[in-house]
């Protein structure tokens, strides 16, 4: 079984950033600037954004971290948007989710300038990216193109069943899979909590994204013989044994499937870390877009 391995994946994507990113200083240039807003403690939240401004100090990227308290009102949340949206040496803002109960994400994401949403939640992002334009690809998504990408897979004409329908990674991977595009050109069946009879569509499944947050749901009977399994789910599970007193699961139960599948992303070290290169792939890609 082919192991798609995050790790060599996502290196390989940050060297080209690093040399991308040193041919822009070369030039007098300034470099890309993320700003990442963090809200409140949550633990999961906290490893996410301190991964995402550690990678971007490892590619030579600018980073700006604004925090707030759990109990920021809305419109000072969206005061600060506004502000990073008009400041011009902010090239992508990123707003990490989820947010407190009593705020609207809907209106956290439609704040964010079009121009700088750099995860790709915006209407008007995904608006482009189902017609086919060019957009920014929310990260885990675009992660998983980038995976698929570096091990070569075939996936034109082959049968992808996405499991999840999330804004952030099951539809918006579903689109990107039936597209016209390299890496594309699937045949797409998207399941979710309503879906029936699941692994009678699994087992027909060339390729299985799995994004539904259940650790270990993807079992080895539910798996056709040489599939591509993908396992986006991220989960703590509570381990009295673990230094941390958890240990991350994925959405797949990895040993079984190993046994059947052609190729597998493993959690950790698979999408997880291809989500960071996807979001600094587009962070560059807005900067070069208000740099032309
Ligand atoms: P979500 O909770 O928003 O959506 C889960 C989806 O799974 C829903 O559409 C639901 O209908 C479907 N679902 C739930 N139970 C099901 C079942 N028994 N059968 C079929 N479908 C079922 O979750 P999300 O935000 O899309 O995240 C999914 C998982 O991916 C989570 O574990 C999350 O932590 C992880 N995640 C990882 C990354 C990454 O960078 N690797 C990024 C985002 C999310």
């Amino acid at each position: 079984m082919l192991l798609l391995d995050g790790k060599i994946a996502s290196q390989s994507v940050k060297e080209s950033l690093i040399i991308e990113t040193k041919e822009l200083i070369a030039k007098g240039k300034r470099k890309p600037h993320l700003a990442a807003v963090l809200i409140g403690n949550n633990g999961a939240s906290e490893t996410y954004v301190a991964s995402k401004v550690k990678f971007c100090g490892e590619i030579g990227f600018t980073s700006t971290l604004v925090r707030f308290e759990n109990n920021i009102a809305e419109k000072e949340l969206l005061a600060k948007i506004e502000e990073l949206n008009t400041d011009d040496k902010i090239d992508g803002i990123l707003v990490q989710l989820p947010l407190p109960k009593h705020i609207s994400e809907a209106n956290v994401i439609n704040s964010i300038n079009p121009d700088k949403d750099v995860d790709g939640f915006h209407p008007v992002s995904v608006g482009r990216l189902v017609q086919g334009l060019d957009t920014f690809i929310p990260a885990t998504p675009y992660g998983i193109m980038l995976l698929l990408e570096h091990f070569q897979l075939t996936t034109k004409g082959k049968h992808a069943v996405v499991i999840g329908r999330s804004n952030i990674v099951g539809r918006p991977m579903s689109i990107l899979l039936s597209s016209n595009i390299p890496y594309g050109n699937c045949t797409v069946t998207i399941c979710h909590s309503h879906t029936p009879d699941l692994k009678e569509i699994t087992l027909q499944a060339d390729i299985i994204i799995a994004a539904l947050g259940r650790p270990e749901f993807v079992k080895g009977d539910m798996v056709k013989e040489g599939a591509i399994v993908i396992d986006v789910g991220i989960t703590r599970v509570d381990d009295a044994s673990a230094a941390k007193g958890y240990r991350i699961k994925g959405d797949v139960d990895f040993k079984e499937v190993s046994k059947v599948a052609g190729a597998a992303s493993p959690v950790p070290g698979g999408v997880g870390l291809m989500t960071i290169a996807g979001l600094m792939k587009n962070t560059l890609a807005a900067y070069n877009r208000r740099n032309p």
